[in-house]
C-alpha cells in the first residue's frame, strides 16, 4: 500500500479535567487523558462506562459541563463540529444506497469543493484494497467490505484524529478479527491518530498501542496492552482483562525487593516492583496461565510460590489449552491454564495437587481487599 496523499500525519489530543453531567446522571466523573499524534488508542470499559459520550465529547456533539479539549494543541472546546479535524466511524455506517461505493467515498470532499475528490477516492479506496469494486452499490457489498468503504470515507478526509465508535460491533467474529489486523494495518500506513471504542478486550489489545480501561466514568489504569496485562493495578482491571486468581492476605515480611505475603498459612512472594501497596492487608493476584502444577510438592522449583495441596474439582479442554479449577482448603478455587502438551493432561480429576509459579510473576493491587 502507497502512502500517497495520506502522508500527513496525525495530531494529539489532551482532555484537560473533562468532566460530563447530563440531567440526573453524570457519565464523565474526571477524564484527563493525553493522546499522542499517531497513536492507536483504545478507550476500553464495558456498556455505560462512558466511552461513546468521551468520543462525542471530542467530536463536539457534546459540550463538556467542565475541563478542556484540546487537538494538535489548539483549544476546541467550544468549536463546532464540522471545523474540528475529527472524523467519526461508527458501528452503524449508513452509507448512500443509490450511490457507487466511489461516489460514497467522494462525497464529503465534493461538498466541501476540495479538488480532485474523485482521484482522492480512489487513493482511500486503494487504502482498504477495495478501489477494484469502487463502480458497485454498497448493497453488493458483503458486511466486512462496507465497513472498509466508511473507513475510506473517513481516511479520504484527512482528519488529524479519526474516532472509531465499535467500528467492528456489527461483523461476526471471522471478519471482526481479519478488520482488526487491517484497522491496525491502515493505521500504521496512514499515521493518523485514531482513537477506538471498544467493550472487547482481545479487540484494544490486539490493535491498540496504549489502552485506557474506563469504569463508572473515570479511567482505571492506562498503558501498553503488555503492561495493562502482566501489571494490572486495580481488581477492576485485573477481571476485566483477561482473568486473574486474586488472594487476599496480611503482609507478614517487608524486604528491600520483595514482599511476603499470607494467603491462607502459605507465604507468597510479591517483587516489590510489582506492589501497588507494601503493608497491611492486600489483594495478590497472579494470572491463571502462570501458574503449573504438581502432584507432589517435591517437583516444585525451590523459590517458587506455592498453594497447596488442593483438589481438581474441573477439567475443561479447549483444543490449545486445558482449564483447571482447583480447590485448595483456607485459599479458595484458582484457575489455571495448562498448555496441551504431547506428553499428556498434567492433572486429572479429583487428583491432589499443588499450585505454583514463578513469584516474579506475583502482583498486589492498589485496591483494599473487601
Ligand atoms: P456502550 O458500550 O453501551 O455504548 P458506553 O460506555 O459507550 O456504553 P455511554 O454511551 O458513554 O456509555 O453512556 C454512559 C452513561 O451515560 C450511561 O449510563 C448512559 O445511560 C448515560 N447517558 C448517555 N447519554 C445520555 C443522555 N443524553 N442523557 C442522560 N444520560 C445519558
Amino acid at each position: 500500500m502507497a502512502k500517497g496523499a495520506f502522508a500527513e500525519s496525525g495530531a494529539d489530543l489532551q482532555l484537560d479535567g473533562i468532566k460530563k453531567r447530563f440531567p440526573g446522571f453524570t457519565a464523565i466523573e474526571h477524564l484527563d487523558l493525553t493522546i499522542p499524534a499517531g497513536s492507536f488508542f483504545a478507550l476500553l470499559g464495558p456498556s455505560g462506562c462512558g466511552k461513546t459520550t468521551t468520543l462525542r465529547l471530542v467530536a463536539g456533539l457534546e459540550e463538556p459541563t467542565e475541563g478542556r479539549i484540546l487537538i494538535g494543541g489548539q483549544d476546541v472546546t467550544r468549536t463546532k463540529t464540522y471545523q474540528r479535524p475529527v472524523n467519526t466511524v461508527f458501528q452503524s455506517y449508513a452509507l448512500f444506497p443509490h450511490m457507487t461505493i466511489l461516489e460514497n467515498v467522494a462525497f464529503g470532499l465534493r461538498r466541501r469543493k476540495i479538488g480532485d475528490p474523485v482521484g482522492k477516492a480512489h487513493e482511500a479506496l486503494r487504502l482498504v484494497e477495495l478501489d477494484h469494486l469502487a463502480a458497485r452499490r454498497p448493497a453488493q457489498l458483503s458486511g466486512g467490505q462496507q465497513q472498509r468503504v466508511a473507513l475510506a470515507r473517513a481516511i479520504v478526509n484527512r482528519p488529524a484524529l479519526l474516532l472509531l465508535d465499535e467500528p467492528l460491533g456489527a461483523l461476526d467474529l471471522k471478519l471482526r478479527r481479519q478488520m482488526q489486523l487491517e484497522l491496525k494495518s491502515i493505521q500504521t500506513e496512514v499515521g493518523l491518530t485514531f482513537v477506538h471504542v471498544t467493550h472487547d478486550q482481545e479487540e484494544a489489545m490486539t490493535m491498540a498501542d496504549t489502552v485506557a480501561v474506563m469504569n463508572k466514568g473515570r479511567i482505571e489504569q492506562m498503558g501498553s496492552p503488555e503492561v495493562l496485562y502482566e501489571l494490572p493495578s486495580t481488581v477492576f482491571v485485573a477481571n476485566f482483562l483477561g482473568q486473574s486468581n486474586l488472594f487476599a492476605g496480611p503482609v507478614q515480611e517487608t524486604g528491600s525487593e520483595t514482599l511476603g505475603v499470607d494467603v491462607g498459612g502459605n507465604r507468597i512472594q510479591v517483587p516489590r516492583s510489582r506492589a501497588q501497596r507494601t503493608s497491611g492487608y492486600v489483594t495478590v493476584g497472579v494470572r491463571p496461565e502462570k501458574l503449573t502444577l504438581h502432584a507432589s510438592p517435591e517437583t516444585i522449583p525451590s523459590g517458587a510460590n506455592s498453594l497447596g495441596p488442593g483438589r481438581v474439582t474441573d477439567v475443561s479442554f479447549s483444543g490449545v489449552s486445558t482449564q483447571y479449577l482447583v480447590d485448595v482448603p483456607g485459599v479458595g478455587t484458582i484457575v489455571v491454564f495448562a498448555q496441551n502438551l504431547a506428553s499428556g493432561p498434567v492433572a486429572q480429576l479429583g487428583g491432589e495437587v499443588w499450585v505454583a509459579w514463578d513469584a516474579a510473576h506475583t502482583f498486589v493491587l492498589a485496591d483494599e481487599p473487601p
